[in-house]
């Protein structure tokens, strides 16, 4: 078997995937997505990755939260609609038609109770198209036997390196986590990331590529919801899922370099990274 070479996303590859709006589009045109997130105590990471989701470019948002975080998310997040779950975090399930939505993003703060694995159980039975998977969505997959096996094909799935290990198990260096990612990527059928300073990304053809963006401002919490966000409006608009998770990284990289140039990597919180989304979609034009 001869190794994978390794590649390397920079600014050109990404400038090349990049799709410019049509003068004739309307919201409808850049999807509507579903994101699930928070619980109680963690309705941050819901809007944090609902606001990212739309300086993305979603064409429309709707977030399932907690009933603690309705009034929450109605007030920080103004464009986007809403749906209540009746419990503190989303273990009632996903009591709509989620064939609707163009993509699905779950994960961000919503917990590990139980009834919310039976809630992400029940809704990959319901919704088959490529879903954005990351925290404690990937946090329940590790704990739940077979049920990544369940993850629908295409999927991305966003874990940090405790998250990763969770998942996939120990590894003994860089070079086995690199092939243990890359073998889960292509058996599983799934785009698989493993976050760090050169973020490393695999997919189902075997390719693995390195990003180039971002910087330590970004060790800071809440970035990883913000990623989150981007991804899934990056599925929305129709951009396949390996170009999807190569575009917002990078993406999400430049913003967090355009925060640290302003304001320091001490000083910037994970709302700057979203902040200077725009400067970085400008960067593409
Ligand atoms: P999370 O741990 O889920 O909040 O995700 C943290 C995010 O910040 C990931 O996208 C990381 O790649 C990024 N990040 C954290 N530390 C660094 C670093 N030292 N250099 C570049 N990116 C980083
Ligand atoms: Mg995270």
């Amino acid at each position: 078997q001869t190794p994978t070479p390794f590649q390397i996303s920079e600014e050109s590859l990404i400038k090349s995937i990049y799709k410019p709006r049509s003068p004739f589009a309307h919201k409808g045109t850049y999807g509507h997505a579903l994101l699930i997130a928070g619980s109680e105590g963690k309705m941050g990471a819901a809007i944090l990755s609902a606001q990212s989701c739309l300086r993305a470019g979603v064409g429309l948002l709707t977030c399932h939260v907690p009933k603690c975080g309705y009034t929450i998310i109605q007030i920080a997040v103004p464009p986007a609609m809403c749906i209540v779950d009746d419990q503190y975090d989303h273990s009632s399930g996903f009591q709509t038609d989620v064939s609707k939505y163009k993509v699905i993003g779950i994960g961000p703060g919503i917990g590990t109770a139980a009834g919310t694995a039976w809630a992400m159980e029940r809704l990959f039975e319901q919704y088959r198209q490529p879903m954005v998977l990351d925290a404690d969505a990937l946090n329940i997959l590790a704990t739940t036997p077979g049920l990544i096996d369940k993850v629908p094909a295409g999927s991305l799935l966003t874990p940090h390196p405790k998250e990763f290990e969770r998942l996939f198990g120990k590894t003994a260096n860089n070079r086995e986590q690199l092939q243990v990612l890359s073998h889960n990527a292509i058996e599983k059928r799934l785009c698989i990331l493993l976050k760090g300073r050169y973020t490393a990304m695999a997919f189902p053809d075997g390719n693995i590529f390195f990003n180039t963006t971002g910087n330590p401002g970004m060790a800071t919490g809440g970035s990883g919801d913000v990623l989150t966000g981007i991804l899934t409006a990056l599925l929305a608009q129709g951009y396949s899922s390996k170009d999807a998770m190569l575009m917002g990284v990078y993406m999400h990289g430049m913003a967090g370099d355009y925060a640290a140039e302003t304001l320091s990597q001490e000083a910037m919180t994970a709302n700057d990274i979203i902040d200077y989304l725009g400067k970085s979609f400008l960067r593409l034009h």
